[in-house]
C-alpha cells in the first residue's frame, strides 16, 4: 500500500483510533489533515507527526458545525490542493439505559456521530466527485449491528452511520468514488478506558480472539479500504471486533 501524493483527512484524529489511522496513512506517505474539535492536542499530534519527518496540518473542527466544517474542507484544499481519503472517525459515548437517558443524551451522540458524518462526507463528496475518485470510510461499530444494552443513541447512531454509507455509495460510485464502514468491536482507547472492571470482563468473554483490539488493529483495515487493492468494494462494513460478531 502507498498513498504518496494523496491528502487523507481523519475526522477525531487528535488522539485514539483517529490518530493511528492518520499515523498509518503518514507512513504509508500521505498528506495528513489532523482535524478535532480539541485544537491543543489536535496540533500537539501534528507536531508529533512532523518530528517524525511526515507532512501533517492541524485544524480546529467540530464536525457538528457546518461553518467548520466547510473551513477545515477549504484548509486542507488550500494547503494540499487535493482531498483524496476522508476518515469520518469523530465520535462520542453518553451512555445510561433508555430509561435514564436524557434528550440532550440523544441529540449530542446522534448529532456528533451521524451528523457530522453527513456533512463533512457532504462538504468532501463536493471535491471528490469534482476529482472523478475518492474513499470515504466511516467509523461505524459493532452496536451499530448488534445493538447493547446502555447504548441505545449510540447503537442508533452506528446504524445510521451504516445506512449513510451504502446510501452515499449508491450516489458516488458514478464518479469513481467508494464509501465503505468499519465496525470496530471493543478497542482499548480513552473512550473505552472509562468502562466499568464488569462491563470489560464482559465483552472480552465474548470475543472468540480473547483480548480488546488495538487502534492499530482499526488503521490497518482503513488503510486497506483507502488502497487501491480495494478499488472494487463499496458500501460494505467490515467488522473488526475479534470475532465477537459472526
Ligand atoms: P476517543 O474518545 O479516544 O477519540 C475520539 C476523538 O473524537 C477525540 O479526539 C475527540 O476529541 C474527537 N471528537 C469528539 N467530538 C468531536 C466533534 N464534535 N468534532 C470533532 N471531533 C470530535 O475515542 P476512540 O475510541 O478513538 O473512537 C474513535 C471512533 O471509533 C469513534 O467514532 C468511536 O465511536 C469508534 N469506535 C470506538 C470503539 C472502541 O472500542 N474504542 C469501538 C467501536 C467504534
Amino acid at each position: 500500500m502507498e498513498f504518496k501524493g494523496k491528502t487523507a483527512l481523519i475526522t477525531g484524529s487528535a488522539r485514539g483510533i483517529g490518530k493511528a489511522i492518520a499515523e498509518r496513512f503518514a507512513g504509508l506517505g500521505a498528506k495528513i489533515v489532523i482535524s478535532d474539535v480539541l485544537l491543543d492536542l489536535a496540533e500537539a499530534t501534528a507536531a508529533e507527526f512532523k518530528s517524525k519527518g511526515y507532512e501533517a496540518i492541524a485544524v480546529k473542527a467540530n464536525v457538528t458545525d457546518a461553518g467548520e466544517v466547510a473551513h477545515l474542507i477549504d484548509e486542507t484544499v488550500a494547503r494540499f490542493q487535493t482531498l483524496d481519503i476522508l476518515v469520518n472517525n469523530a465520535g462520542i459515548t453518553r451512555d445510561t439505559l433508555l430509561v435514564r437517558m436524557s434528550e440532550e443524551d440523544w441529540d449530542k451522540v446522534l448529532d456528533i456521530n451521524l451528523k457530522g458524518a453527513f456533512l463533512v462526507t457532504q462538504a468532501a463528496a463536493k471535491i471528490m466527485m469534482k476529482q472523478r475518485s475518492g474513499r470515504i470510510i466511516n467509523i461505524s461499530s459493532v452496536v451499530g449491528r448488534m445493538g447493547n444494552a446502555g447504548q441505545a443513541n449510540y447503537a442508533a447512531s452506528k446504524a445510521g452511520l451504516i445506512g449513510l454509507t451504502k446510501a452515499v455509495a449508491k450516489e458516488l460510485a458514478g464518479r469513481n468514488v467508494t464509501v465503505n464502514a468499519v465496525a470496530p468491536g471493543y478497542i482499548a482507547t480513552e473512550m473505552t478506558e472509562k468502562l466499568s472492571p464488569a462491563a470489560k470482563e464482559a465483552f472480552l468473554a465474548n470475543i472468540p480472539l480473547k483480548r480488546a483490539g488495538s487502534p492499530g488493529d482499526i488503521a490497518g483495515v482503513v488503510a486497506f479500504l483507502a488502497s487501491d487493492d480495494a478499488s472494487y468494494i463499496t458500501g460494505q462494513v467490515i467488522g473488526i471486533d475479534g470475532g465477537l460478531l459472526m
